[in-house]
């Protein structure tokens, strides 16, 4: 087979060593610019189902773009993200290749659940219909079977006596175990969490990583942002870390946290440890 040279950011074909059917979540060669900023510089990453990855990183680089990336809530320049095997969007440099129907978009992102730092839970709405809106909005349940399903998850989290309570009568804790029954109302195959516990009181973080624990015990594939270290060398399959838009090294979490190789992950866990 000829060697022909590839340029920078091409898009190819999958990588040979990570087939995508073998992949929940796979990001190949993804590159992103705000303007002159090169947010994210070339990442490829492939999460197996099942598994859980876990994104360390400083501030600014690149983590949230890439989990966003991922739910196509923000679009790469130059890449693909590919959901068990099934394509988001190709493109190469300036030069759009193919593109998903905003439906097709749509139909992808309903099935990757996202919590967000800040929680994002509609204020004016009950803890119950928090997590019954996308279920019935999208037609997949009934009014009925949505309400069965999102008491089922809000014990699930530890908050069946709340399911009538509005977001801000809760703490920031049980706001976000809220989050998170809300994503799980969906049944997503990969769930996304940005920070999940950043904006809480440290007395709750327990609580919250209590649940995502139980998540990643049960088979749902997850990409966590997150700088609780001690939870990443629990549950992590894959720990990356990212620096200035690039993946310095990704491997479980007994080679990148436990003895890295790089300096700059050494110097960012002696931070944050
Ligand atoms: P992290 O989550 O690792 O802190 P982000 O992915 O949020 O990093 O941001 C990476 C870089 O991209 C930062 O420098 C940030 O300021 C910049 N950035 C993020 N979103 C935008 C945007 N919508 N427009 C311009 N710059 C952005
Ligand atoms: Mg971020």
């Amino acid at each position: 087979e000829s060697a022909r040279p590839t340029a920078p950011g091409q898009a190819t074909a999958a990588p040979a060593v990570a087939p995508a059917s073998a992949a929940a979540v796979e990001i190949h060669d993804a590159h992103k610019w705000f303007g002159a900023h090169h947010v994210l510089a070339g990442i490829s990453l492939a999460v197996p189902a099942g598994e859980v990855a876990v994104i360390l990183g400083p501030s600014g680089s690149g983590k949230s773009t890439l989990l966003r990336a991922i739910n196509h809530l923000e679009k790469l320049d130059v890449g693909h993200v590919a959901i068990n095997g099934e394509l988001i969007g190709v493109r190469r440099h300036g030069d759009r290749l193919k593109e998903l129907p905003e439906r097709a978009i749509l139909a992808q992102r309903a099935r990757i659940g996202f919590v967000f730092q800040n929680f994002n839970l509609f204020p004016h709405l009950t803890v119950l219909d928090n997590v019954t809106a996308a279920p019935v909005a999208t037609g997949r349940l009934s009014r009925a079977e949505a309400a069965e399903f999102a008491r089922a998850l809000l014990t699930r989290v530890g908050l069946a006596d709340k399911i009538n309570s509005y977001p801000r009568q809760l703490s920031g804790g049980q706001q976000q175990r809220v989050a998170i029954a809300r994503a799980l109302a969906l049944r997503p195959g990969v769930i996304l969490f940005d920070e999940p516990t950043s904006a809480l009181d440290p007395e709750l973080v327990g609580d919250v990583l209590a649940v995502i624990r139980d998540l990643a015990s049960s088979g749902t594939t997850l990409v966590i942002v997150t700088h609780e270290i001690g939870f990443a060398r629990e549950v992590a399959d894959l720990v990356v870390f990212l620096d200035e838009g690039r993946i310095v090294e990704q491997g479980p979490p007994s080679e990148v946290l436990d003895n890295p190789r790089h300096p700059r992950t050494r110097e960012f866990l002696s931070k944050v440890l």
